[in-house]
């Protein structure tokens, strides 16, 4: 029998800073008060992989857990117990429910229809939540007084702030809402703001809060600024060289032309692997100091990138993208969610 044939080593990888997250996690239950923060690992740790994440968070002290699907809930329930696990977007079905109550898990009921299903398949432990004005998931305030809530297990009563992240009012209406909310509801522990709602004060937090993005290095709101450190940074390989004489365009629809004889990097990463066309001609990637700039349009494996600046770069080196979330959402366009989820299959590994 021939041997199973020994795959090379990837030339792309997503850099994961495990301490940052944990690190990030401390300081968002710092600002959190005397809630403790919980950490939203929904769609895959938001690109980061869970494998990676839920290790880190359980280190920094994290036991409360937040995905959207249940098909989420086998990989987080390999590192920690079902108990700290919520599954935000409740049992649509009474399948969904015999599986939350099979493995451990709480279910999040967000309508009259999810609390029946919940019901049907016993009750028990659950989360509920109520919606305060952004009219995503949620019962609406007009229905917490129907009889099917009697008698239903609340751990975490919650709500989901709709625009924590920018200076308006609905904040604050929404918090106004919600501690009616709590006065109407028997529950054990209350919960409300996300990654920026935390920044929003203390007066949001109640006894849990539910961040994501800063977890991962996004900065929610200003005052995150300085407390939250970068996670991810793509890393591609330069697969090959060449100096491209002047007047000669690069890559397709030739929309960069070489003013100059020009050193440039061709690297293993494309729009495939969430390295997205936005970037063409305005991303840039780092070695060490030097910054070589995109050069041209993005392909779907491969990126040019302006070597000038280290000229001795070759085949086989590493460089790394310049991913800073803030400032590359306000370069591409794209919000600092999607930089984090976009990542593609070849770049996650
Ligand atoms: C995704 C999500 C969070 C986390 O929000 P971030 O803005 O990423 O911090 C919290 N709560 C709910 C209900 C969510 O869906």
């Amino acid at each position: 029998m021939p041997s199973d044939p020994v795959l090379p080593p990837p030339a792309l990888r997503l850099r994961i800073d495990s301490g940052a997250i944990g690190a990030n996690w401390q300081a968002l239950d710092r600002m959190s008060g005397s809630a403790d923060a919980g950490a939203a690992v929904k769609a895959d740790a938001y690109g980061v992989g869970v494998d990676r994440a839920m290790p880190a968070l359980l280190k920094a002290g994290c036991r409360n857990f937040f995905v959207a699907h249940w098909c989420e809930v086998p990989e987080v329930l390999q590192h920690t117990s079902g108990a700290n696990i919520s599954v935000l977007h409740g049992p649509t079905s009474q399948a969904d429910g015999v599986f939350a109550r099979d493995a451990g898990v709480r279910p999040v009921l967000n309508s009259l229809a999810q609390v029946r299903n919940w019901q049907a398949t016993g009750g028990g432990a659950c989360d509920l939540m109520v919606d305060t004005g952004m009219n995503r998931l949620g019962l609406r305030v007009e229905e917490l007084g129907d009889s099917l809530l009697d008698g239903l297990e609340v751990e975490v009563l919650m709500s989901h702030l709709a625009c924590a992240d920018e200076d308006g009012p609905q904040s604050a209406q929404q918090l106004a809402r919600f501690r009616d909310v709590l006065a109407k509801v028997p529950h054990r522990r209350a919960s409300l703001a996300n990654s920026a709602g935390l920044a929003l004060g203390s007066e949001y937090a109640f006894d849990l809060t539910r961040p994501g993005l800063s977890l991962y290095g996004g900065i929610a709101r200003p005052e995150l600024a300085g407390r939250i450190r970068q996670v991810v940074t793509p890393q591609a390989a330069i697969i090959q060289t060449r100096t491209v004489p002047a007047g000669e365009s690069i890559g397709y629809g030739g929309t960069y032309r070489a003013e100059r004889d020009t050193r440039i990097a061709i690297l293993s990463i494309g729009y495939a692997d969430g390295y997205l066309r936005c970037w063409s001609g305005k991303g840039a990637f780092r070695h060490g100091e030097a910054v070589l700039p995109v050069l041209g349009r993005v392909s779907m494996d491969m990126t040019a990138i302006d070597i000038s600046a280290a000229p001795h770069l070759a085949e086989g080196d590493w460089v790394d993208a310049e991913y800073d979330l803030a400032e590359a959402s306000a370069r591409t366009g794209l919000t600092q969610y999607e930089l984090l989820t976009l990542s593609g299959p070849r770049l996650r590994g």
